[in-house]
């Protein structure tokens, strides 16, 4: 075969199938490396369908043979499916083709993992089971019959028949080939049941593998608090009688919303206090909650083509968001979402990788599950909202519940839903959708004779392919305080449509201290010139609470980076400030923790290359172990207090209020061991009945350099299982010194529990040395080189986790020439592999560039 030259697929190319697939019949004979799929298919040609050939997409498939209406016919295949001659009428498609699972290292259509056969096919991977129009606005019901000697045989819908050996399921739901899901396997179940609100009983099972069925009642708890919360919050009832979830080892992904059948990456549904941390019970709820909520956001509508991903993926990250935060805490989620989406999505706008929230081009789609699409698609819903207001958010919601349920939608459908229910008009607003970058939001103020004038511009930096921005309709929270610490204006929400745009407050008695872009109303990066008294005022006295911790924020990032810059001493004031909160203990403590971290490396040298200069990725790291030791020592008096208040007693919860008193101690262990070196760490780790609690300890061992026997007891005590080794691979990188972690990576590798095959270990070892950022950006190269020699081989078993892994480079064009040099070797090195997956080289040429 010949090295096609990689497609480029645009959404103004977008038309219609010409047929209408009726039903779909499935059968497959399980054998690991000669599965046989038959595929029985209804096609109707579709009335006023512009004029095609008949396609069926496939990939990988050995054909054995193909009828219509019962006629063996030869088809034409090429790499990518076949085209044949079909009737004008109505026809019925029959195919067999054997595929090979076990030898399915790219995870993608039908694999085994672990000796259990299972499936992921969003996006593309239906075409690598079968021959089928694979695309996600050709919508069927399907009927599956497995055979195989597994004793657990699932796939979606509703089981209908099943004997020794096989088992039949029908979906009644008509869906696109990406939500087909099929698992096969030696499984357990921890069942349960739900009453829907109209009193649908359905049966819930989490399946695993033998050994883990002690790991799903979390999830189990999550499941169905999230299908209460969709009927109580969006009246969204679940549609079948069955909802099973499956835990799988190997998995490109989190998790797939397949319809009735959502199969999870082991990491997001495995939970046990001895096992997980906090941070992780929290993601796997809301994980559980995402696919969950899928079902109507993503399934029963679903999106017309791969240009419209958001369309699912950001409102059901912001339904998943909302959950979290009735869950737990709305303040601390907000934080901690805003966290990501700045080191995650901030930082793909600004670089080579920059994308639209609705793309209008592609190579590869599963190059686009990025964080613009998910994350900041999410950030837009959130806006649209606040723009609307609740009421009508929920009326435009159930609008768009039943003017498209069943439908294959696109991001008008959506909009326009809005502007019926609201008599909005959001084609301003849908520049969001078509514009990437992040604008930058600077601000003026002006106070005469009691009226206060704020004035605000909006510009955003050119990107790849787009260099002229329009303005954007921007929603700004603000609030007003007056000197004493008062708010004379509660949360008012301003619309900003123009370039530059001013806003007047009047009848206030003094000069007011604004509270802007209160609970971050938009993902904008905001320029003000504050002072640091001013900072510090809001960090005391703020009402918001994003943006109280917003104030500390912007007073930690001023103080490093004149540090880093001018090489002043950290700034007392700050530590002042910060010991007051900390110190509160009126305020969350899981406030108190976020109050406590500090701009990520990644943060500073974006904000110092913004500023004109070129990021110094030891200077940075330098200036953030300057600033910890000196927080320690500020702190000396408070910290054992606090360490020690906050310690949990009695049965370990993973709820909200425990791990805030948590992540309060161990923030305060991080420091304390600043100063003893580790020996509260050591106590710590030696008493831990929680990973929590053990993790952080080991942390800190680490950061001391005194890991050495922490590091071969973790080893030990958990070498039998596999998701906190992962965390151990990881954790050596990750609290390296920066000298060393190159190093430390290329020994891991070479450890027997490395694998590349489980992306999991891959992202656990790999992944991590980005998660290092003076360490991946070394002045040797070795970071890059070590990174760079594994993606390589990586990249023939499995492209899609390669080419993720490739946006660790993506911020290259900050640095100095020399590790500029260094980068575009190992790029180009890259780029010349033969046989080079197209997902890397879409990835590494947008990099390159
Ligand atoms: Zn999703």
């Amino acid at each position: 075969m010949k090295d096609a030259a990689p497609q480029t697929i645009y959404l103004s190319d977008y038309t219609p199938f010409g047929w209408t697939v009726e039903s779909v019949h499935l059968t497959f004979r399980l054998a690991p490396t000669a599965t046989r799929v038959i595929s029985k298919i209804r096609f109707t040609p579709t009335p006023n369908a512009p004029k095609q050939a008949f396609f069926l997409h496939g990939e990988a498939l050995t054909p054995i043979r193909c009828t219509i209406d019962g006629q063996q016919i030869t088809p034409t295949f090429t790499d990518t499916g076949l085209t044949c001659d079909v009737p004008d009428t109505a026809f019925d498609w029959e195919a067999e083709v054997e595929i090979s699972p076990a030898t399915n290292t790219a995870l993608e259509g039908l694999y085994m993992s672990n000796g259990m056969y299972c499936t992921q096919c969003e996006a593309e991977g239906f075409r690598k089971i079968t021959f089928y129009p694979d695309r996600p606005d050709v919508m069927a019901t399907f009927t599956v019959r497995i055979e195989g000697a597994e004793p657990v045989l699932l796939s979606n819908g509703n089981p209908i028949a099943q004997g020794d050996g096989w088992a039949e399921w029908h979906d009644p739901w008509p869906k696109p080939a990406y939500l087909f899901a099929l698992v096969a396997g030696d499984l357990i179940n921890h069942p349960d049941r739900f009453t829907t609100q109209s009193g649908r009983d359905v049966e819930l099972n989490i399946w695993v593998r033998p050994g883990d069925q002690d790991k799903c009642a979390f999830g189990m708890e999550a499941l169905k608090k999230s299908m209460k919360w969709d009927e109580d919050v969006y009246g969204r009832e679940y549609d079948l009688d069955i909802f099973n979830i499956v835990a799988v080892d190997d998995f490109n992904m989190g998790a797939m919303e397949n319809k009735g059948l959502n199969v999870f990456n082991s990491s997001c549904v495995l939970a046990s206090p001895d096992t997980s941390t906090d941070l992780n019970f929290e993601r796997i709820e809301a994980i559980i909650a995402h696919e969950y909520f899928h079902n109507w956001t993503g399934n029963r509508i679903t999106c017309r083509d791969w240009f419209q991903l958001c369309l699912k993926e950001g409102l059901t990250v912001y339904r998943d968001s909302q959950f979290t935060a009735d869950m737990r805490s709305e303040p601390v989620k907000r934080i901690s979402d805003v966290i990501q989406l700045r080191a995650r999505q901030f930082r793909e706008d600004n670089g080579p990788l920059a994308h639209p929230v609705r793309p209008e081009s592609f190579v590869e789609i599963n190059n686009f599950y990025t964080a613009t699409v998910y994350e900041k698609g999410a950030e837009l819903i959130g806006m649209l909202k606040t723009l609307v207001g609740d009421d009508a958010y929920y009326k435009a919601l159930d609008l768009y519940f039943t003017r498209h349920d069943g439908d294959a939608a696109t991001i008008e459908d959506w909009l326009k839903v809005f502007e019926d229910a609201t008599g909005r008009d959001l084609t301003q607003f849908k520049r969001w959708y078509s514009q990437a970058g992040t604008p930058r939001l600077s601000v003026s103020e002006a106070f005469t004779d009691g009226t206060y004038t704020v004035t605000f511009r909006q510009d955003t930096p050119p990107t790849p392919g787009q260099d002229v921005k329009d303005p954007r309709v921007i929603p700004i929270a603000v609030g007003l305080l007056n000197p004493n610490g008062d708010e004379v204006l509660p949360t008012t929400i301003l619309e900003m449509t123009e370039v530059e745009q001013s806003f007047t407050f009047e009848g206030l008695a003094t000069r007011p201290v604004p509270s802007i872009l209160r609970g971050f109303s938009a993902p904008v990066i905001l320029h003000r010139d504050s002072t640091n008294e001013e900072r510090a005022f809001l960090l005391a006295h703020d009402t918001d609470p994003f943006n109280k911790w917003e104030a500390g924020r912007a007073l930690a990032r001023d103080g490093l980076i004149r540090m880093i810059r001018n090489g002043d001493a950290p700034d007392t004031s700050y530590l002042d400030s910060l010991t007051a909160v900390v110190r509160d203990d009126t305020l969350d403590p899981a406030f108190r923790a976020l109050a406590l971290g500090l701009p990520s490396q990644d943060d500073l040298a974006q904000t110092l290359f913004d500023m004109g200069n070129t990021p110094d990725p030891q200077a940075i790291w330098q200036a953030l172990e300057t600033l910890k030791q000196a927080t320690a020592q500020h702190m000396q008096d408070l910290l054992p207090r606090i360490y020690a208040q906050y310690q949990v007693d009695g049965e370990y919860a993973p709820d909200a209020a425990q791990s805030g008193a948590r992540a309060l101690a161990n923030a305060a262990l991080g420091l304390l061991t600043r100063l003893d070196g580790g020996a509260q760490a050591q106590k710590q780790y030696d008493a831990a009945d929680n990973m929590t609690q053990q993790l952080a300890a080991f942390a800190c061992l680490l950061s001391a350099g005194n890991g050495d026997a922490a590091t071969a007891d973790f080893y030990d005590q958990w070498k039998h299982d596999r998701l906190v080794i992962d965390k151990w691979f990881t954790m050596q990188i990750v609290q390296a010194d920066p000298d060393q972690a190159a190093a430390i990576t290329r020994t891991l590798t070479a450890h027997p529990d490395f694998s590349m095959k489980n992306p999991n270990r891959f992202r656990a070892t790999l992944g991590a040395l980005a998660m290092n950022p003076a360490g991946f950006h070394h002045a040797s190269g070795a970071g890059y080189a070590v990174l760079a020699d594994w993606l390589i081989q990586l990249d023939p078993l499995n492209p899609q986790t390669t080419a993720r892994m490739c946006s660790s480079f993506e911020t290259w064009k900050r640095y100095d020439p020399d590790r500029q040099a260094l980068i575009a070797t190992q790029l180009d090195r890259i780029l010349a592999q033969p046989g080079l997956s197209r997902d890397t080289r879409e990835m590494v040429d947008r990099i390159r560039k």
